[in-house]
């Protein structure tokens, strides 16, 4: 059983895909996740190999179906058919294609930490469809790919950022991407507004 209490320590780990650098939005993601209070305590630039790429995309045993499926459902959703009817057939696929997308350039990688900075980040981030992603999230606000148009083009979905999907994926992403000494252990001033019981000390 997992622990799912909210902590100030939940952490999740971010990548700025390569598109996301080429389109010159490095600043723009970075904000939204800073200013919504989380803490950023890792940071570096680097272009994956694509070794690095399948791993972290196989980390969770139960990926390749459950986003073979959430494909199926996106193309069934809007009423269209499906290129392939298998989940594990359509995420093979999905894999290669993530393997060229990732290491087409450099990334950033990163670790925010705060109060549920897993589901924080995901709704700031947005859906994985970007044609259906919510307007005001990253990957609904600057991107206009879609299933369809990535599988016509035999592309990955060019959606910006990566985003862990849950805790425990959270834990073993940062672990694969980050070396212990790596990520900083350091207080925020605003940490003091954003977790304290009692707000004091602002009056002098
Ligand atoms: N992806 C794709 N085609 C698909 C499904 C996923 O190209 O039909 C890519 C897309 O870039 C996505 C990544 O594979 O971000 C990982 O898929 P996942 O289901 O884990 O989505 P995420 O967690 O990134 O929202
Ligand atoms: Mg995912």
């Amino acid at each position: 059983m997992q622990n799912n209490k909210p902590s100030k320590t939940d952490r999740t780990l971010i990548i700025i895909k390569p598109d996301g650098v080429q389109r010159s939005l490095i600043g723009e993601i970075t904000k939204r996740y800073e200013r919504a209070g989380l803490k950023l305590v890792a940071i570096k630039m680097l272009v994956p190999t694509p070794e690095m790429v399948e791993k972290h995309y196989t980390l969770d045993p139960e990926w390749r179906r459950i986003t073979g499926e959430k494909t199926i459902k996106g193309y069934l959703d809007k009423g269209l058919i499906p290129p392939l009817t298998d989940p594990f057939e359509i995420t093979a696929r999905i894999l290669e294609r993530l393997k060229k997308y990732m290491t087409s350039g450099p990334v950033i990688a990163m670790v925010w930490q705060g109060a549920h900075a897993v589901p924080i980040v995901r709704k700031i981030t947005g859906g994985t469809e970007p044609l259906q992603s919510d307007v005001g999230t990253i990957r609904g606000d600057f991107v206009l790919d879609s299933y369809q148009l990535s599988d016509e083009g035999e592309r990955s979905v060019r959606n910006l950022v990566h985003a862990s999907g849950s805790p425990d994926e959270a834990e073993k992403e940062i672990k694969h991407w980050f070396s212990d000494s790596e990520i900083l252990n350091y207080r925020l001033i605003q940490e003091q507004i954003i977790y304290d019981v009692n707000i004091d000390g602002i009056f002098e």
